[in-house]
């Protein structure tokens, strides 16, 4: 134990939480809207002079009672700062009284019972006892979010927190059943030292993964970003085209996939504008999630278009479609004081029909979609193989149509006279 020399402990102790405090100043000026790192900022900041307090009691015995309290009101602040860090990270609203009245009913107690002036073992049980509950109090406020469990930090950093309670409760009860003569013999008790030690372990594992725990959540939010619609907020083209393609995997015949497209959505915004069409956007994306199965995939493929894939039976899968689309059609979108009137058209291609490849399936309700617009819009039709040569045939005739226009304009605008071949 002569290998572990208190003042050591001390200096590690003050260069760990400055370098902590200075990495999460850093996070703090680089992202103002991240307000943990800031409240994580000032308890490192705290937590380092802290032990600067402790070392110069010795040096000053006379004014060990001043020092004592100096110490307790630093070390309750940097906890409180340590517990606000946890609320700003989880979202919650930090009220800033706790973080100044608990040190402040420290200090008036402390001030106004001379017995927990002097006795230095009711100070370290009462001490101990707090802290530990605001550790735990940090601990449940990150783990209770279920937000929070999600990240790889967080139940590391949750064994980190409970782990150094059980040891604050230890030192507790180790203060209390072993009476030493005086504090400088007290803190040179070699159990003391282990206790120390702890503490300055379990600060430079905290101050490291509050750190760590900012950069998890970064990541999080980064990757979520990178798959969600900015405009509706549900699944992209790329999410929805990645979760659809790995459920297909293991997919038997029961799922399908189907593609709604808005009917006439150019008209609302040229009736209305195009934020009337973002608004209508939004709130179709919401009439369609409330009324698919938990099941389901939906997604925005791009413009007005989306994709949704279902886990159900040819039939099942038909009826809820079908709802949908009757669900759409039957209400109207408030906005300011316009009511727009939606419909959809529905193509829906079935694993069983057109084979489980994202692509084929994609293909075949694009067929029947074709078909679903081309018969009058509002409708949904299921995808049969007859219906690509129908596509085909369809597309053909327009090319033919087409070349036919092309020939009268070309013979128009040569001034030559039409015969019946045109
Ligand atoms: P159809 O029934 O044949 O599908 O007709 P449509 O008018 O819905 O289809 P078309 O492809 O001619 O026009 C789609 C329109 O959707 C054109 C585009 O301006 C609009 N659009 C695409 N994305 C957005 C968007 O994010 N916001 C708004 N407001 N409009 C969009
Ligand atoms: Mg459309
Ligand atoms: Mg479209």
């Amino acid at each position: 134990m002569a290998l572990i020399s208190i003042p050591t402990i001390f200096i590690c102790a003050f260069i760990s939480m400055v370098t902590a405090s200075v990495a999460m100043g850093v996070v703090a000026l680089n992202d103002r809207r991240e307000s943990a790192a800031g409240y994580w900022f000032l308890c490192f900041l705290l937590g380092a002079i802290a032990p600067l307090v402790v070392s110069v009691r010795s040096i000053f015995p006379e004014h060990i009672v001043l020092l004592a309290a100096t110490h307790s009101v630093i070390s309750f602040s940097a906890y409180m700062l340590f517990w606000a860090g946890f609320r700003a990270f989880s979202n919650q609203a930090v009220p800033k009284w706790p973080i100044w009245l608990t040190p402040t009913v420290w200090l008036a107690i402390y001030l106004l019972w001379p017995q927990l002036r002097h006795d230095t073992y009711l100070q370290i049980a009462l001490h101990g006892g707090i802290t530990g509950a605001i550790t735990l109090l940090s601990a449940y406020t990150l783990y209770g979010n279920p937000l929070n469990r999600r990240l790889p930090m967080a139940f590391p950093l949750l064994v980190f927190l409970v782990a150094h309670v059980v040891v604050i409760f230890a030192q507790v009860v180790f203060a209390l059943t072993n009476p030493s003569p005086s504090v400088v013999t007290h803190i040179n008790n070699a159990l003391w030292k282990l206790f120390m030690l702890e503490s300055f372990i379990h600060t430079v594992f905290v101050a490291i993964s509050c750190v760590i725990l900012i950069k998890d959540r970064s990541e999080e939010q980064h990757r979520i970003a990178s798959e969600t619609d900015a405009l509706t907020g549900i699944s992209n083209r790329r999410a929805f085209v990645k979760d659809t393609e790995r459920l297909l995997e293991d997919a038997n015949d029961s799922a399908a996939l189907a593609i709604i497209d808005v009917d006439h959505f150019k008209l609302i915004n040229d009736q209305y504008g195009h934020q009337a069409g973002d608004h209508a956007l939004i709130k179709f994306a919401h009439l369609v999630s409330e009324k698919l199965p938990p099941s389901a995939l939906f997604g925005r493929l791009g413009g007005e278009e989306f994709g949704i894939y279902l886990p159900q039976s040819a039939d099942q899968a038909e009826q809820t479609l079908e709802l949908l689309r009757q669900h759409v059609a039957a209400r109207s979108i408030q906005f300011h004081n316009v009511e727009i009137k939606l419909t959809v058209s529905i193509g829906m291609a079935t694993v069983e029909k057109a084979g489980n490849g994202f692509d084929l399936l994609v293909a075949a309700a694009d067929c029947a979609l074709y078909i679903a617009k081309e018969s009058g819009r509002d409708k949904l039709v299921v995808f049969s193989p007859a219906q690509r040569l129908h596509k085909i045939v369809e597309k053909d005739g327009e090319k033919r149509i087409g070349l036919a226009d092309d020939r009268v304009s070309r013979k128009i605008s040569r001034g030559t006279p039409l015969s019946a071949a045109d």
